[in-house]
């Protein structure tokens, strides 16, 4: 069976282009105002049966969409790769987290929503955690099928409805979300997709039916956003850009170190927010670090992700393969050296190699811009201290990583980095458990965790006398 369809076309669409082959995946008629206008009022009837629907009832439901994806995570897995180009072994990765973090909520979220009482003078107060209604999804292509998951698995538990605006590259996942929510029982109108342009968005949230938006994507759509949603003192959610450090300390164990070096910039073909982006070795480290993540890089298996082999695929579209090459190339104008890599390569699809810039100027496009691609930075600092200072030194707060063997190193960076997430010894990843979400430039607000599913609630206090 394949989910790869198409859609006759009228006036604007939604195409996926496959881009390892540069061949037309998906089409999808764009929804018109009047589309809009009736799923709008679906999505509210649905948040008024939803909202008094028990939690357990809520649970089941959330259950049967994991077990669902579970059955069919090779043709889900097919279908993210050959509309955003992921390798196929991490589509099959995103797909099964998405089933776990579903079947998490579906256990967890009774807890976390839980009334708390509160002493106080009255004879009884407290806290509880009320649904707000309506919640419209701005995604990304980048983890199609997570990035909506995450935000989406705690609030529908919370008592929610949702309304996706996925990006327009990866209709046929925007697609297959509410047809998985659809035919796992849930009611019409909990989970819907919307294909609707930028312009439409503003007059989405504007809409009383909305109650509030989560944008994940870069800083320019998440300032649109969010000015919309002031205007209208909706609540917001912005997950942006980052430019991740990877401090590598004194007392690294690089053997563990290297490896992980790789794996932290090039998953997800380099496209990921909390990929690292910058490299920043203390000197006495510098030389054996540079020259073993040197040799990795290029030793990283790069091609068709579709192949079991494959480690490292294409960059997600034409346009992604230009910028990425005009970032680079006005690096080594600028004096850096590309270690290896360095231009993209000469074949069929959007093929970027992985790339190490050494000696880049911080007044350069890649020393001062989110690089959304296989290219890593590297930069040599005297000591952890002004690793930490150099890592802060940006408008992002995202998530950054140590590895150090020294406790001391390890808390000083927990400690020190101006970020939303701190990892040691270990790749910066998304997780039910924790609370994800940046500072600074990289947003505000959290998913995931117990944070993650009172984001969107009413916290309401109650006091009796
Ligand atoms: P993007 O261009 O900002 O697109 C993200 C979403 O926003 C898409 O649905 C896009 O729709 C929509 N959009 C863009 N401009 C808009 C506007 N003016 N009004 C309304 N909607 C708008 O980002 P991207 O290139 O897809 O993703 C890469 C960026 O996302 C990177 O900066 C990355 O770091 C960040 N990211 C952050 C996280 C996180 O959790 N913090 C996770 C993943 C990615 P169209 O597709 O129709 O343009």
């Amino acid at each position: 069976m394949s989910l790869l369809f198409c859609w006759q076309t009228r006036g604007m669409s939604f195409t996926a282009i496959n881009p390892a082959t540069e061949e037309f995946v998906a089409e999808f008629e764009a929804h018109s105002d009047a589309d809009v206008e009736h799923a709008l009022a679906h999505a509210h009837s649905a948040f008024e049966a939803w909202r008094g629907t028990p939690i357990s009832e809520r649970a089941h439901l959330m259950i049967r969409a994991a077990e669902l994806l579970e059955s069919e995570i090779p043709v889900v897995a097919e279908l993210l790769t050959s509309e955003m180009g992921k390798t196929f072994t991490a589509a099959k990765g995103e797909v099964a987290k998405c089933a776990f973090t579903m079947r998490y909520y579906a256990e967890h979220a009774e807890a976390m929503l839980r009334d708390e009482d509160v002493a106080t003078s009255g004879s009884r107060s407290g806290i509880r955690y009320d649904p707000i209604g309506a919640v419209l999804a701005v995604m990304p292509w980048n983890y199609p099928l997570w990035q909506f998951i995450r935000v989406a698995a705690p609030t529908v538990m919370a008592g929610n409805v949702m309304v996706l605006k996925h990006a327009s590259n990866v209709p046929g996942c925007a697609k297959f979300i509410e047809d998985l929510f659809t035919r796992s029982g849930f009611p019409k109108g909990v989970v819907t997709t919307l294909f609707v342009s930028h312009d439409q968005v503003p007059r989405i949230i504007a809409d009383p039916r909305i109650a509030a938006v989560t944008l994940t994507g870069s800083d320019r759509a998440g300032r649109s956003v969010a000015e919309a949603a002031g205007q209208h003192l909706k609540k917001s959610v912005l997950e942006l850009g980052g430019s991740d450090p990877f401090i590598v300390a004194s007392s690294a164990d690089m053997d563990a170190t290297i490896p992980l070096a790789v794996t932290a910039r090039l998953q997800n073909n380099g496209q990921s927010c909390i990929a690292s982006k910058r490299f920043i070795v203390v000197r006495e480290r510098a030389e054996e670090f540079i020259d073993r993540f040197v040799s990795a890089m290029a030793a990283v298996p790069t091609g068709d992700p579709m192949d079991p082999a494959t480690v490292l695929g294409p960059v997600v579209s034409r346009s992604q393969l230009d910028e990425l090459t005009s970032q680079v190339a006005d690096a080594i104008a600028k004096g850096a050296v590309a270690r290896t890599g360095g231009a993209p390569l000469e074949r069929r699809g959007y093929y970027f190699p992985a790339t190490v810039l050494t000696g880049v100027p911080t007044d350069s496009r890649a020393g001062s811009e989110e690089l959304f691609g296989p290219v890593a930075v590297v930069e040599v600092v005297d000591d952890l201290d002004a690793a930490i200072a150099f890592a802060n030194a940006t408008p992002w707060g995202l998530g950054g990583a140590i590895h150090a063997t020294d406790q001391k190193e390890v808390d000083a960076a927990i400690a020190g980095l101006d970020v939303g997430m701190v990892f040691a010894n270990s790749v910066v990843a998304s997780m039910p458990e924790l609370p994800f979400g940046g500072t600074k430039d990289s947003g505000f607000g959290r998913e995931l965790g117990e944070f993650g599913v009172r984001e969107f609630t009413n916290v309401k206090s109650y006091y009796v006398a």
